[in-house]
């Protein structure tokens, strides 16, 4: 009764973030549905996700065929200034405040225990690097989530940024961030306020 590539698409869609079987079939249902233009318009954008997507040299933030993306392009932006965040959608949550103006490291995930997070430990090598040649470097903001599953990440972090101290500043976000927050989901004005008052 259903087709083996009916099963093969869900099976994919089972594979994204936080989507359930249930909810797999009947994103597959809702897709097939679609008229042909929303299809073209998938393939394509797939294709070139597929083959164009790079990773921004300096913070790993996705682009399009560029070395860099553009806000570490961006000659206004106040490269001095590096906020490091754990995920890509931090950065948009960040961008979307429009109050900061520096540049960004992801550090693309958390040191947890039992699960070997090779591109952390990886991530950390870079920043490390980034720190020793960019000497203009003067403050590292860490927006790491407030949370207990984040400590050891924090303490690896740190014990990297330490290195640098006696030239660069390490803050933290503050004021009014309840324990446990996540930068994704704070609203804009607490972050905000965070940022601003990040010491
Ligand atoms: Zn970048």
């Amino acid at each position: 009764m259903t087709p083996a590539e009916f099963k093969k698409f869900v099976q994919l869609l089972d594979a994204f973030p936080e989507v359930g079987p249930r909810q797999s079939w009947r994103l597959f249902f809702w897709l097939i549905k679609q008229d042909e233009k929303f299809k073209s318009e998938l393939i394509e954008l797939m294709t070139t996700l597929k083959t164009k997507v790079k990773f921004c040299s300096d913070c790993f933030f996705p682009t399009l065929n560029q070395d860099r993306c553009d806000i570490c392009n961006d000659q206004k932006r106040d490269h001095a200034l590096i906020c490091l965040v754990e995920r890509e959608t931090d950065i948009i949550t960040f961008e979307s405040i429009k109050k900061f103006n520096g540049v960004y490291f992801i550090l693309g995930g958390l040191i947890l225990p039992f699960e070997e997070k090779g591109i952390v430990r990886s991530r950390l090598k870079k920043i490390k690097e980034r720190l020793e040649k960019s000497l203009d470097v003067k403050e590292v903001l860490i927006a790491l989530p407030l949370t207990k599953e984040a400590e050891p990440t924090f303490v690896e972090v740190i014990r990297v940024l330490n290195q640098f101290k006696n030239r660069i500043k390490i803050t933290k976000l503050r004021r009014g961030l309840p324990a446990g927050a996540e930068v994704e989901f704070l609203d804009p004005e607490t972050l905000t306020e965070a940022f601003l008052d990040r010491r």
